[in-house]
């Protein structure tokens, strides 16, 4: 199978909203008068991002949904989206259940793939999201204001534990651990709140390096300071059950858990709540906003925690 005949097959659909897709030379979307173009791109790449043992599905379905996942944290609406693919070899078996897991999220969301890239190397996939927002309207890291709680969607801290049972740190029964590799594979982009938050956060970014870390570019793009409370952070018993290390370890540090965390006034909290029910996503406050930059936490009794050596996911430094 040729470069050509693999994107046929697998990747070339009709069009429906762009006016021109994959094919040709350029893609060519249709944006609504006056709206501004959101773009993110992200890369995933074997070793580091997923395991060669992943199931392509789930791996098509992921490669997406951290891309819209950037969208929903801007509070764009998805459009459409680019796919660059290199692989060792045209394997069929992988690329069938990929594009199947890649093209049924995007389905949901109803956008297409109007164009990409493909070629030999080692099995790594870029994604760049394109998206629609009013001028004015997108939500920014830097918005967060003294006296705003923080929020977050979800329940962050649950894809960590799968990936620590991968590094044999921890073990879970077969249900725990089906679940929190649920939570790694297939992340659910938090879309329909991005949107229901337009005018309403101050401030928003979505979790993707561990919560302590993204909090922290908020923060210094905000030029404020946070104080969390543990006591208040969501926990299905999937967390509950283990340590309270682990616990703590997999929501202040946790990564891949594509939740969006973001700031809103005090006043606002019943319209965030609104908000949320609308998107049918659940969203708790688990601490707020202060004037002295810096981050604080409180543990679970209330009690000061020491956040030192805490460390988010850095790729050039871990
Ligand atoms: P060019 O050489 O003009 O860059 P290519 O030969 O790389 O074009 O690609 C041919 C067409 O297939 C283009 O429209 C391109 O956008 C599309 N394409 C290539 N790879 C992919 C892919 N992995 N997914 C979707 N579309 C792709
Ligand atoms: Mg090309």
């Amino acid at each position: 199978m040729g470069e050509f005949e693999l994107i046929d097959r697998f990747f070339r659909r009709p069009v429906r909203r762009a006016a021109l897709g994959v094919g040709d030379d350029c893609a060519l979307l249709n944006i609504r008068p006056g709206m501004q173009l959101a773009v993110s791109t992200d890369l995933l790449v074997e070793g580091r991002h997923f395991l060669s043992t992943v199931d392509p599905a789930r791996l098509g379905h992921k490669a997406l949904a951290v891309n819209l996942s950037d969208l929903a944290a801007c509070g764009a609406e998805p459009l459409a989206f680019t796919l660059s693919l290199s692989m060792p070899r045209p394997d069929e078996r992988f690329l069938a259940p990929f594009a199947q897991g890649l093209l049924a999220l995007a389905d949901r969301h109803g956008i297409e793939l109007v164009g990409g890239d493909t070629t030999a190397g080692p099995l790594t996939l870029g994604i760049t999201v394109m998206g629609e927002v009013p001028p004015g309207q997108a939500l920014r890291r830097s918005g967060a204001r003294a006296g705003d709680v923080l929020w977050v969607s979800g329940f962050p801290g649950e894809a960590r534990l799968a990936l620590e049972v991968f590094r044999s740190t921890l073990s879970l029964s077969e249900d725990d651990f089906h679940a929190a590799r649920r939570a790694m594979e297939l992340p659910e982009p938090r879309v329909a709140l991005g949107l229901a938050l337009r005018g309403l956060a101050t401030a928003a970014i979505d979790v993707s390096d561990g919560l302590l870390g993204d909090l922290g570019h908020v923060l210094r793009a905000s030029g404020v300071g946070a104080t969390l409370r543990l006591a208040d952070f969501p926990r299905r018993p999937l967390l509950a059950r283990q340590p309270v290390a682990v616990q703590r370890m997999a929501l202040l540090t946790g990564g891949d858990d594509y939740e969006l965390l973001f700031t809103a006034p005090e006043a606002a909290g019943p319209a965030v709540q609104a908000a949320a029910a609308q998107a049918g996503v659940p969203v708790q406050a688990i601490g707020r906003i202060t004037a002295t930059p810096g981050l604080q936490a409180l543990d679970e009794a209330g009690a000061p925690l020491d956040l030192a050596g805490w460390a988010a996911f850095d790729h050039f430094k871990s």
